[in-house]
């Protein structure tokens, strides 16, 4: 049984007393409750030590959206694994689209921030998706197992027990296009042929592999009856509580 995951990426929004109260609000709204999900808030930088004051000993739990591998030294602007790890955080993304389509990250730089995060002790959630001309040419299965071939091959069985991978079609990200459950299910399973072929149907069939793409409370419910798709991965929709709270908690 895998377990399930709700992380909102909060990406360049919300400063530290935004999100400070953002993430009170999350959690007046999981008071009482038992969320059937894990849920994680991934906050900006500056904004982490705020939300990691907010979730301490709640179930609530923190990421952060990008990492160096270098553990410390002239790097200027960049955060290690174990800065993250110091403030109390659980997760840390890997490869999101948007470092690899805007920032230019390759899959050399994210197989060693994966296995910097790994060493450190945090859980990398490792992004990966192909932009819209990839699907239409009929790539995208290709392009995602090359994604996923470059970067976790080569992992211990220890370490790819403990890496989470999102499915993310670069084309769904934050255009409200969303792709239907069956197809996301269908590349998760894909995803998970490749993990099979790199290690073993056991540690394929444990890997957490979670959708991202304009997830909100009017789809998530669908999505996530999908067998294939253990939680989700939202942006937009993880900036306003109730939103994200109705992503948490999908009425069909
Ligand atoms: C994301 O940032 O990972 C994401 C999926 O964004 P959105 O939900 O806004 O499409």
């Amino acid at each position: 049984m895998r377990r399930s995951i709700v992380a909102g990426n909060w990406k360049m929004h919300k400063d530290h007393t935004e999100g400070a109260g953002l993430a009170r609000e999350i959690l007046a709204g999981l008071e009482g409750t038992e969320p059937a999900s894990e849920v994680v808030l991934i906050p900006p930088f500056t904004t982490l030590p705020a939300v990691t004051d907010v979730t301490r000993g709640s179930i609530v739990k923190t990421g952060g959206q990008d990492l160096y591998y270098e553990d410390e030294g002239a790097f200027t602007g960049e955060i290690s694994a174990r800065m993250l790890k110091s403030l109390g955080c659980t997760y840390v993304l890997v490869g999101h689209s948007e470092r690899r389509h805007i920032l230019g990250e390759r899959g050399d730089l994210l197989a060693k921030k994966l296995r910097a995060a790994l060493k450190a002790g945090l859980v990398p959630i490792f992004c990966v998706g192909e932009v819209l001309e990839q699907r239409e040419a009929g790539d995208a299965a290709a392009v995602v197992a090359a994604q996923i071939q470059e970067v976790l091959a080569g992992l211990s069985r220890d370490e790819i027990a403990t890496t989470v991978v999102a499915y993310e079609p670069v084309w769904a990200i934050g255009t409200g296009r969303t792709a239907t459950p069956q197809d996301a299910a269908e590349m998760h399973s894909g995803i998970r042929t490749v993990l099979e072929d790199l290690f073993t149907p056991e540690l394929a069939e444990s890997t957490v592999i979670l959708y991202g793409g304009s997830v909100k409370p009017g789809n998530a419910a669908e999505l996530m009856a999908e067998e294939e798709i253990d939680g989700v991965l939202v942006g937009g929709a993880s900036l306003t509580a109730s939103t994200f709270l109705g992503i948490i908690f999908p009425s069909p």
